[in-house]
C-alpha cells in the first residue's frame, strides 16, 4: 500500500516550499491511489501554534490536497499532532535505553558550549564528545541529586561507517558517520526531536514514501540509524530540489517580487489550480514538456523519476502568464465572486448587490478578465465603468483630429446609438461597423475619438464591449460630454 505523509511544523505561515511538498506528497498518493496523511509535528512547542495549524489545514483545502488521515480526517493510526503522541515516544525511548543504543546525558548548556570551544579550539567540527555515554549507575545518581534534567542522546557506532541514502531523485546518497555525533533524541525538557519522532511517526503510520524537502536529505543518515537500531524497516525517500528566487539565492522574503507565502498568493487572486500546475514544474516536468495542465492532467503525467534533482527558480512572470490562462478557463461566474471583494474593498461597489448590479460586474469582469494576472488587478481595469467620466485631457487628444470630423463622428453616433434598441453585443458591433462604413472616415479616425469619449482613455476593452455594458444612457451622456 502506497501512504505518503505530508507532516509540516506549525511554526508560522506555510511557505511555497512546503506547500510544493505538500503538492508533490498529494500528487504521487493520488496517481498511486495510495494514501494521504496530514501529520502536524509540534514538538517545538515555544514555536508551535494551533493558529499555524489552523492556517496549513486553511491553505491546503483552498488548493484542493485532501489529507485522508490527519489531525482534522482522524484515522486508525492517530493521534496525528506529535504533542498527543509523547507516550508513544517513551516507550521507544525505553527500548533503545535498555537495548543501549541510546544513553542519559547530562551535560548543561554551558557544558556543551565549553565543548563546541574546546573542538574548535582544536579545530575540529562541533561534535559531541561522548562525556555521558558512559556514565556508571552510581554517576547518574549523582548528576540527578544535582537536580540536572537529562537529554537522551542516541549512541553512534565507534567505527566509521558510511551510511547510504537510496534516494528517489537524488539516487545513492553517501554519508560518513564521522559528520555525526551522539545527536539528541529527546531534549532535556522530555519531548523528542526532530530526527526521532519522526522516525517513530513514519514507521508506526506505516508511510512507504517519505516526500520532503532537499533541505532534510541531510537528517535522512540519523533517520536510517535510528531505523535500523529499532530493527525497522525503512520507507523509500524522495527528496525534492530546492526552490531558488529569481537572483538564484534561497526563496525568501527578500527575493524579488515573489510572494512567498500561500496565503499571499490567495488573497491577491491567484487560483489554486494555477498556483498548483506552476508549483507542479518546480521540479517536475512532463515527458512532452507541456506546460498547462489542469490538475488531473497533473495527477495522470506525475512521477517521481521525473523529478529532476537541480534547484528549480521561481519565475513570477511564468505564475502570472498561467494564472492568466487558467483565469481565462475558468468559469466566469467563479472569476465575478472572487472579483467582488476587491472591488468592494476599491469601493466601486456596495457591500450587497442587486441582481441587476451583479450582472454589471459580471459583464465587466468578462471583458477585462483578458487582461488580468490575477484577480485583484482588476481594479486598474474598471474604472471607466463607475462614476462620472473625467476627461484629463480632451483638447490634446480630440484636437489632434480635424475638430469637424471628431464632431461628425460623435453626432453620428450619437444620433445612431440613441435609436438602437438591442444594446447586446453582437447588436453594437453590427450597429458600430454600419456607422463606420457610412461614414467618410477611417477606422483609427472613428475609433480613437470614440474611446476617448467614452472611457478617457486611449486603450481598453473593445468599444462595443464597452458600449453594450454602459448602456444606452451612459453613452449617450459620455457622447454628449464629449461634444460640449
Ligand atoms: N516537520 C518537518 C518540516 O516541517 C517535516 C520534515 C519531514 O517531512 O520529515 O520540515
Amino acid at each position: 500500500d502506497i501512504r505518503v505523509r505530508f507532516a509540516p511544523s506549525p511554526t508560522g505561515q506555510i511557505h511555497i516550499g512546503n506547500i510544493r511538498t505538500a503538492l508533490f506528497t498529494w500528487l504521487y498518493a493520488r496517481k498511486h491511489n495510495g494514501t494521504t496523511v496530514l501529520r502536524i509535528e509540534d514538538t517545538d512547542q515555544e514555536r508551535s501554534t494551533s493558529e499555524f495549524e489552523e492556517i496549513i489545514l486553511q491553505e491546503t483545502d483552498w488548493l484542493g490536497l485532501d489529507w485522508d488521515e490527519g489531525v482534522r480526517a482522524g484515522g486508525d493510526y492517530g493521534p496525528y499532532r506529535q504533542s498527543d503522541r509523547l507516550d508513544i515516544y517513551d516507550k521507544y525511548i525505553d527500548r533503545l535505553i535498555e537495548e543501549d543504543k541510546a544513553y542519559y546525558c547530562y551535560c548543561t548548556d554551558e557544558e556543551l558550549e565549553q565543548m563546541r570551544e574546546e573542538a574548535k579550539a582544536k579545530g575540529k567540527p562541533p561534535k559531541y564528545n561522548g562525556r555521558c555515554r558512559n556514565l556508571s549507575e552510581e554517576e547518574r545518581k549523582e548528576l540527578e541529586a544535582e537536580g540536572r534534567e537529562p537529554a537522551v542522546r542516541f549512541k553512534m557506532p565507534t567505527e566509521e561507517i558510511k551510511i547510504v541514502v537510496n534516494d528517489l531523485v537524488h539516487g545513492e546518497v553517501e554519508f560518513s558517520s564521522e559528520v555525526l555525533d551522539d545527536f539528541v533524541i529527546v531534549k532535556s525538557d522530555g519531548l523528542p526531536t526532530y530526527n526521532f519522532a519522526v522516525v517513530i511517526d513514519d514507521h508506526l503510520m506505516e508511510i512507504s514514501h517519505v516526500i520532503r524537502g532537499e533541505d532534510h536529505l541531510s537528517n535522512t543518515p540519523k533517520q536510517q540509524l535510528i531505523y535500523d537500531a529499532l530493527d525497522w524497516e525503512m520507507p523509500e525517500f524522495g527528496h525534492l530540489p530546492m526552490i531558488l528566487g529569481e537572483d538564484k539565492s534561497k526563496l525568501s522574503k527578500r527575493s524579488g517580487e515573489a510572494y512567498v507565502y500561500v496565503s499571499e498568493y490567495r488573497q491577491k487572486g491567484y487560483l489554486p489550480e494555477a498556483l498548483i500546475n506552476f508549483l507542479a514544474l518546480l521540479g517536475w516536468s512532463s515527458a512532452d514538456d507541456e506546460e498547462l495542465f489542469t490538475v488531473e492532467e497533473i495527477i495522470d503525467n506525475f512521477s517521481m523519476e521525473r523529478v529532476n534533482n537541480s534547484p528549480s527558480v521561481f519565475d513570477v512572470e511564468k505564475l502570472n502568464w498561467m494564472n492568466g490562462h487558467h483565469i481565462r478557463e475558468s468559469e466566469l461566474d467563479r472569476i465575478v465572486d472572487l472579483a467582488i471583494p476587491y472591488l468592494q474593498e476599491a469601493g466601486y461597489i456596495a457591500d450587497e448587490l442587486s441582481d441587476e448590479e451583479y450582472n454589471y460586474v459580471a459583464q465587466i469582469v468578462d471583458v477585462v478578465r483578458d487582461s488580468l494576472d490575477y484577480v485583484a488587478q482588476i481594479t486598474d481595469h474598471v474604472d471607466i465603468f463607475f462614476g462620472e467620466l473625467e476627461y484629463e485631457n480632451k483638447e490634446e487628444v480630440i484636437d489632434c483630429f480635424q475638430q469637424e470630423d471628431v464632431d461628425l463622428v460623435l453626432e453620428t453616433l450619437k444620433d445612431r446609438l440613441a435609436v438602437l434598441d438591442d444594446y447586446s453585443p453582437d447588436s453594437v458591433l453590427e450597429e458600430m461597423r454600419a456607422i463606420l462604413n457610412d461614414l467618410p472616415v477611417g477606422g483609427r479616425l472613428f475609433y480613437h475619438p470614440t474611446r476617448y469619449a467614452l472611457t478617457g482613455k486611449g486603450s481598453g476593452p473593445e468599444l462595443y464591449q464597452v458600449v453594450s455594458i454602459l448602456g444606452k444612457e451612459e453613452t449617450i451622456n459620455r457622447l454628449d460630454k464629449a461634444l460640449n
